[in-house]
């Protein structure tokens, strides 16, 4: 099984979440980002091509296989 962290932003113009940045590939490694990232913004291209700005909001945990 592959864990990584994703990192997540909510887009203050139409409110949706998306994932922006590298991933991280230990809970270690994402502490230390999300660290890095609290106040960090990213820009979103929402639907009907409004361009809004995003907060980040944390680490998304992602488990891929069996
Ligand atoms: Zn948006």
């Amino acid at each position: 099984m592959t864990t990584f962290y994703s990192p997540t932003y909510f887009c203050n113009f139409c409110e949706r979440e998306f994932e922006a940045g590298d991933n991280c590939y230990s809970q270690e490694a994402a502490l230390n980002k999300a660290k890095e990232l609290m106040y960090h913004k990213a820009v979103h291209i929402c639907d009907n091509g409004h361009i809004g700005v995003g907060i980040f909001t944390g680490f998304e945990r992602v488990d891929i296989g069996d």
